[in-house]
């Protein structure tokens, strides 16, 4: 384990790199599901796996994009084959600036669907600035000879309420006032477009956010068919001619 607490560092790699020819096959560390498998900026390609019975995922960095890999949602066994090493313009690397062909190889306490997708405690992190224990980064070698799992598995650290979900809320927030504002005004006006735009766009908005991963998306959808039932609320009582005046 890197002292972070001695070595005036500011970058820390969270993993260690073996360096390999492309095409390599890359195997499965332990038992497990394969947690994500996807194109993922510097790594070209990217696989976790988690492993529930000891509290560990492990990542896998600079996949071949262009070869066979195994599929999110994949149950592998210890040793399974899941994926071959990149080429150097393939796998996080171009033409222009190749990246040598190697294994990142990360292990880390906690599943990955407990971390966030940005910010230093990102599930897929390569480099971070804070020191690697703390966020819970494992040191592979070390962790593979010891073969010893802690009772209960290997604790995983404390991430705070507003690290986890701080993202989620701003984009949450951000799409709702903005929408509830367009529909006062459209309500206001009885402006039909505002009537029904405002719940649409929060709608796609969960939609996007779900397909990206986005647990708070969810709470986007709800909000947004609310505000769309609103709205076409509204833009049937403007729709309905009112009755003539007969007095
Ligand atoms: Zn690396």
């Amino acid at each position: 384990m890197v002292d972070c607490y001695v070595y005036p560092v500011r970058q820390f790699h969270a993993a260690e790199d073996y360096k390999r020819p492309a095409g390599t096959p890359v195997y499965a560390m332990a038992d497990g599901r394969i947690s994500f498998s996807g194109p993922a900026g510097g790594y070209g390609w990217l696989i976790t796996i988690d492993h529930p019975q000891a509290n560990l995922y492990s990542l896998y960095g600079h996949i071949s994009p262009s070869r066979w890999k195994l599929e999110t949602g994949t149950e592998v066994k210890r040793g399974d084959l899941i994926a071959y090493l990149g080429d150097s313009d393939e796998n996080g690397g171009s033409e222009e600036a190749p990246v040598e062909p190697h294994l990142h190889f990360g292990i880390r306490a906690g599943q990955t669907a407990d971390y966030p997708a940005r910010g230093e405690w990102r599930y897929m992190a390569g480099w971070i600035r804070l020191c690697p224990q703390d966020l819970g980064w494992l040191q592979p070698s070390v962790v593979i000879a010891s073969q010893e799992i802690p009772a209960g598995g290997y604790p995983q650290p404390k991430v705070g309420f507003l690290t986890r979900w701080g993202f989620e809320l701003l984009i949450t927030s951000i799409y709702t006032v903005g929408a509830v504002s367009m529909l006062i005004y459209g309500v206001r006006k009885m402006h039909r477009f505002l009537l029904l735009f405002p719940g649409i766009l929060v709608v796609a908005a969960g939609i996007v956010f779900h397909n990206n991963g986005m647990i708070g998306s969810y709470t986007l959808l709800v909000i947004g068919i609310l505000i769309l039932a609103v709205g076409i609320y509204y833009f049937i009582q403007r729709s309905i001619p009112k009755p003539l005046n007969r007095s």
